[in-house]
């Protein structure tokens, strides 16, 4: 995404009432946030926001929550959400290291990790949001019986994000090298900006399902 520089975007973002701004305030009580028991589901690099605010219009019993670092990025997801006004669905622009400080124990129902950047040289591996470092986190905020949905093309971050797994004490319920060719993990499919984008280009999209 190139989109780093658009003027104003971080002084809109600011006075957004679709932006969480004091999130970590907001630990242990983001039910108050949505004024519901519903669970939350979260984002993490949702970029300009396609695929959780469809899921978030196909789903008004649950409440989601987009994080994404970069404002130039979160603010085109802030000018669709202006049109669309869905209650159960709110942004944050952070880093997803913070996520542990965000969210309490069992607060959070499931992750979605989309087409997550690669961090291609070893020595920036814990920065993946796959990678166990992640995990780590992921583990303090979910729901015991919660999940983590990964979906990529890159086939080197996915072989990457499949070893990290089971060392971090977590189970692969799920997976795919080709989510479009099956017929029962793509049941339902809700497609990101991304995933169009190279899907399109013919490139096959991995798909996996964890747990602990
Ligand atoms: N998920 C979208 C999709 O599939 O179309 C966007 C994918 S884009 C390659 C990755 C996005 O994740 C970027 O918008 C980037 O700014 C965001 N991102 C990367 N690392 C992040 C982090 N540590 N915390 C929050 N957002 C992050």
């Amino acid at each position: 995404m190139r989109l780093r520089n658009v003027t104003g975007s971080r002084e809109y973002i600011a006075d957004s009432r679709y932006v969480i701004h004091e999130y970590k305030e907001k630990k242990g009580n983001w039910k108050e946030v949505f004024g519901n028991e519903n669970p939350i589901r979260v984002e993490i690099g949702m970029g300009k926001g396609r695929f959780i605010m469809d899921l978030a219009e196909a789903n008004p019993d649950v409440n989601f929550v987009g994080i994404e670092k970069y404002s130039t990025v979160l603010l085109r997801a802030i000018q669709k959400q202006e049109e669309k006004e869905l209650p159960n669905l709110v942004f944050i622009r952070m880093d997803a290291e913070e996520i542990d400080e965000t969210f309490a124990s069992g607060e959070v129902d499931r992750i979605y990790l989309n087409f997550s950047d690669p961090w291609p040289k070893d020595r920036h591996a814990k920065r993946r949001l796959e990678s166990r470092q992640f995990l780590e986190r992921y583990d303090h905020i979910l729901r015991k019986d919660g999940i983590i949905e990964f979906k990529t093309d890159n086939r080197a971050l996915f072989d990457f994000a499949l070893e990290e797994v089971e060392p971090a004490g977590w189970k692969l319920d799920e997976c795919t090298f080709d989510l479009h060719a099956d017929s029962r993990l793509c049941e339902g499919n809700v497609m990101t900006e991304y995933e169009e984008k190279f899907s399109s280009l013919g490139n096959p999209i991995c798909k996996y399902i964890i747990s602990r």
